[in-house]
């Protein structure tokens, strides 16, 4: 087992973490920006690093000074959240070139799935449905007429090296199509200095349905279930809950067994999502994320499983605590995103925090690293917790998600909070009954 473990983001995840180090009686090493100076997790862990100024690239994304924080403190591994360096290859290469453990698969297993293009094609060989759509990137207009014409429209564009729902663009008919074709190429172009993009059916009813997978380390694989994240607003998770309102328990152990298998014969290792669109019946594969996921707490809730402790162990080559036969899915989960954003506008709301009090009782957890007093910082993303409720089953989760939304208390800026407050009253929501372009709708409606 690690003797140390250095986290390399900020906010609530870089807490979660720390709190499974602490667990499993592991040392703890932050690093953080001088805007951090104050954070919960700088506050509550054993050494603590600042790594550089506030922007990003200069300090969360600084590789050389987060290798030159393990080389001072002795840091024998890197957890890397989410966000920021999770998903980067080279980090997770120069790390190892160190001797550092990086929690989280291999370089070349991240790069794969890193290039959607490339991941896409790994899916099709590994057995997972995929989106039909073309076979590898798409650069001539006659081309692409002549795979939609194919799949049908409407069709989707995307980048094969986007993300955070970024570098997408869906024509609904042929003269749509060239000038999609050309603003996704360029967006590309512009955003991941990449400009391949390829072409996809685009659903129009889908559920976003993703399954949390597992690498052993030794060849072995599973599953813990699926994730409906359907409720987005611009591709981005709102409210995501486990089990799927959707899925019987013979569809999840049948995409689960897809996915688990898959992931044994990449020889994957760690954590992993693959994420689905499904539409009257069938999973079509979009992407595999390849670290933890914000909203992976759900999947905590129906197994008790802590999945931190799980990606520790896989890293130390201790292997899995647990074989697919030892998961059982209890109850429901949900999770609402709270970030420091106008509820309806959306625009970010930063500022001091000046009353922060969180709901407690049976089922109830928050992830946050915010408190009382605490001044949110304008250079990273606006996410400042997450209200995570279980119940016994979806009816009861419900009940106790919409009491827990009457005691959170958050003054002194804008969050999200009002808005779940309406969704938890909302008849569809109430019976598990949306789509992916439910949200928006709801949102242009302005109800
Ligand atoms: P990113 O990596 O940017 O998150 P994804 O491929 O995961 O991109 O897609 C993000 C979201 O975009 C999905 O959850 C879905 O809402 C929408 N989307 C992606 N592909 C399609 C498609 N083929 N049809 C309809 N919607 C899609």
């Amino acid at each position: 087992m690690f003797q140390k473990i250095l986290i390399a983001n900020r906010g609530e995840i870089a807490l979660r973490v720390l709190r499974a180090c602490k667990e499993l009686g592991i040392q703890t090493v932050v690093v953080h920006s001088t805007a951090d100076a104050d954070a919960m997790h700088v506050r509550l862990a054993d050494e603590s690093v600042c790594i550089g100024p506030p922007p990003s690239r200069d300090s969360y994304l600084n590789i050389h000074q987060i290798v030159a924080a393990c080389e001072i403190t002795g840091a024998d591994a890197v957890h890397p959240g989410y966000g920021f360096l999770s998903e980067n290859a080279k980090f997770a290469d120069i790390l190892a070139a160190h001797n550092i453990t990086f929690i989280g698969p291999s370089g070349d297993h991240i790069r794969v799935m890193g290039d959607k293009i490339e991941a896409k094609r790994t899916a099709k060989r590994l057995g997972i449905p995929v989106v039909p759509g073309s076979d590898g990137a798409v650069t001539e207009e006659k081309e692409a007429r002549r795979i939609a014409a194919e799949i049908g429209y409407p069709v989707i564009i995307k980048a094969s090296a986007g993300g955070g729902g970024r570098g997408m663009k869906v024509a609904h008919t042929e003269t749509d199509l060239e000038i999609a074709l050309q603003t996704a190429r360029s967006e590309a172009g512009a955003a991941f200095g990449d400009d391949a993009v390829y072409i996809e059916k685009y659903l129009e009813k889908p559920r976003h349905i993703e399954v949390q997978v597992f690498g052993d380390g030794f060849g072995g694989g599973v599953h813990f279930g699926e994730r409906d994240c359907s409720l987005q607003r611009r591709h981005q998770k709102v409210w995501e809950e486990a089990n799927s309102p959707a899925l019987n328990a013979e569809e999840r152990s049948r995409i689960g067994g897809i996915c688990a298998k898959a992931i044994a014969d990449l020889g994957y290792s760690g954590a992993g999502t693959i994420e689905f669109l499904y539409e009257n019946g069938e999973f079509y594969f979009i992407e595999m994320n390849t670290r933890l996921q914000v909203e992976h707490p759900v999947t905590e809730a129906i197994t008790g499983i802590d999945l931190v402790h799980e990606q520790i162990r896989v890293a130390s080559g201790g292997g899995l605590s647990v074989r697919q036969e030892d998961i059982k899915f209890n109850g429901h989960a949900i999770e609402c995103r709270i970030n420091a954003e106008d509820p309806r506008t959306f625009t970010p709301s930063p500022g001091t925090i000046t009353h922060f009090h969180t709901p407690g009782g049976l089922g109830i957890r928050v992830d946050s690293g915010v408190y009382s007093g605490y001044k949110i910082p304008p250079y990273y993303d606006s996410l400042i917790g997450k209200l995570i409720v279980h119940g016994r089953n979806r009816v009861e989760c419900m009940m106790r998600l919409r009491r827990a939304l009457d005691e959170f208390v958050v003054d002194g800026i804008k969050t999200t909070l009002p808005l779940f407050r309406d969704l938890v009253g909302n008849a569809d929501i109430a019976n598990g009954d949306y789509d992916i372009h439910w949200l928006e709708k709801y949102l242009a409606k302005g109800e």
